[in-house]
């Protein structure tokens, strides 16, 4: 940083440290030990030093941080999780003030409407946990229990049991809101429904949420979750599998089956099927017989509504505090409505040929997403902001080093892959998911993948509501 601009971010973090103190917001003090362990990211690749970092405890809190940071010019930023893994929650590039939601993590189910208000700070594991032992009550959400609900449900939330009950933000009724200009509004289907359908698919830019109204469902048990370890030995193979699984998507799969193939140096097919053993095979039989894994090793299990979240989390549900589990990846996405043979064939012709060769620790991981029976795509593409209802599958791509810093010339592996992919299929408009936030993208790149077709509607809003920019990012809408 040259001098002048050293003695401008200098001056603009005393501003805002002494706003923020003179509103009485919490914070943690850039450089004490909370600020430095709340500043890590889940994706150490992607590290950034925010102007401030207020921790409110209350609603009254968020205003007066939003108001300073409005005053103050410094760009303001919400944090739930921290998940994003373009460190989007500590604003996607230095100097933001950051709005951590740690404290807004209360949970509280009313049975009787099977409804629940859920905290925008809280993480996965610990809402479920709290949402179950509150009369055994449960939200389709991820898989990863460390992830914030906050930033999930405000950009998707796809999990073991989307494809059946829809996506986070399909179950999402309402949601308090603090603006740019630091009032604090309700966003529901009959209150700023335009906010709401903005909230739902680009939430970032609009605001920070304090906290969600979920319509919820009773947790199913007897759940079977299902793993099959599958070993492709040729592209071909692979090409077979991928079209049997996409037809059976497409056309086939019940809404009660939720399923994945993880390619990896280990491959496995996995889901949950909620429904009986004897329905299970009846429904999966064919598809195994196609992908002529018939005889593979097979894991099927009988779970509760808990441990299927368990079996999925990669460790306990609830979470410690601090939390401070780490990756150091890089990672992208595709959400195709279909994928041409032509397509799947590149795809595995790139699996074989590089993918195998690469010793870091990689995955593309498909989750069945759309076809005919899906919860989410029988969601009108217009209701919410979130652009992918006709989504086959959600594709993502993650590099990893399991130690060590990721050296940015093993990038081109991931673009590479899915260059080979989209070029084959020229005239799709290929989708991609902000949730999986991928740092290659330029701002208009990220625009036009994230939210195709609904990005004029969201600018559009974005202008009336935060007219100022108060909540930037480098790829968020209106940046
Ligand atoms: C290990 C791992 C597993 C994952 N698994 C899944 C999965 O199974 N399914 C899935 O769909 N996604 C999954 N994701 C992606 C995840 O949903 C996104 O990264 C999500 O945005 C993380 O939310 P967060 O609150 O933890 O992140 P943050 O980094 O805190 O926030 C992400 C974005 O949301 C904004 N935001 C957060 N809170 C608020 C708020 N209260 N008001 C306004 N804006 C806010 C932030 O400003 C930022 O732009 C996974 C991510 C990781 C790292």
């Amino acid at each position: 940083m040259g001098g002048l601009a050293f003695l401008v971010a200098w001056h603009k973090r005393a501003a805002i440290e002494s706003c923020l103190s003179n509103a009485k917001v919490p914070v943690y003090a850039v450089g004490s030990a909370d600020y430095t362990q709340a500043i890590k990211p889940f994706n150490y690749r992607v590290t950034f030093n925010p102007a401030a970092y207020a921790v409110p405890a209350t609603v009254e809190h968020v205003q007066a941080a939003v108001k300073c940071g409005a005053d103050n010019k410094i760009q303001v930023t919400a944090k739930s999780g921290g998940h994003s893994y373009a460190s989007h929650g500590l604003g996607g590039e230095d100097g933001h003030l950051i709005v951590d939601m740690k404290n807004f993590k209360d949970v509280k189910v009313d049975i009787a409407a099977q409804m629940a208000v859920i905290g925008t700070g809280g993480r996965l594991g610990d809402v479920a946990t709290a949402l179950y032992n509150q009369g055994k009550q449960a939200i389709s959400h991820g898989t990863c229990p460390g992830v914030g609900v906050g930033g999930l449900t405000l950009h998707g939330g796809y999990g073991l049991i989307s494809r059946s009950k829809g996506l986070t933000l399909d179950n999402l009724l309402e949601a308090t809101v603090v603006l740019a200009n630091s009032s604090v509004v309700t966003a529901s289907a009959t209150q700023n429904p335009d906010l709401f359908w903005a909230l739902r698919g680009a939430g970032a830019a609009f605001g920070i949420v304090t906290n969600f109204k979920f319509k919820t469902f009773t947790a199913p048990e007897n759940n079977l979750v299902f793993q099959y370890f599958i070993s492709p030995n040729s592209a071909s193979q692979l090409a077979a599998i991928l079209t049997a699984i996409q037809d059976f998507t497409r056309n086939a799969q019940p809404p009660e089956l939720n399923m994945r193939l993880f390619l990896s140096a280990f491959t496995t097919f996995s889901g949950v099927y909620y429904g009986s053993r004897a329905d299970f095979d009846k429904v999966m039989n064919p598809l195994l017989t196609n992908m002529g894994i018939g005889g593979g090793f097979a894991q099927v299990t009988q779970n509760s509504w808990l441990n299927t979240l368990t079996s999925f989390s990669n460790g306990p549900l609830q979470q410690a505090t601090p939390y401070d589990t780490h990756e150091t990846f890089f990672s992208k996405s595709l959400m195709p409505s279909y994928l041409s043979p032509a397509a799947i064939d590149a795809l595995s012709q790139y699996w074989y040929n590089n993918a195998r060769n690469n010793q870091r620790s990689w995955y593309l991981l498909f989750d069945s997403h759309g076809g005919n029976s899906s919860a989410i795509s029988e969601v009108p593409a217009d209701s919410t902001s979130y652009a992918h209802r006709n989504a086959t599958f959600k594709m993502q791509f993650y590099d990893r080093v399991n130690s060590g810093n990721y050296d940015s010339t093993w990038m081109p592996f991931l673009n590479g892959w899915v260059k080979a992919i989209t070029d084959k299929m020229p005239e799709e408009k290929f989708g991609m998911y902000i949730n999986y936030a991928d740092t290659s993208l330029s701002k208009e790149e990220a625009h036009e993948k994230y939210w195709l077709g609904n990005y004029k509607r969201l600018v559009a809003i974005k202008e009336r509501v935060d007219p100022g920019k108060v909540f930037e990012g480098p790829q968020i809408v209106g940046s």
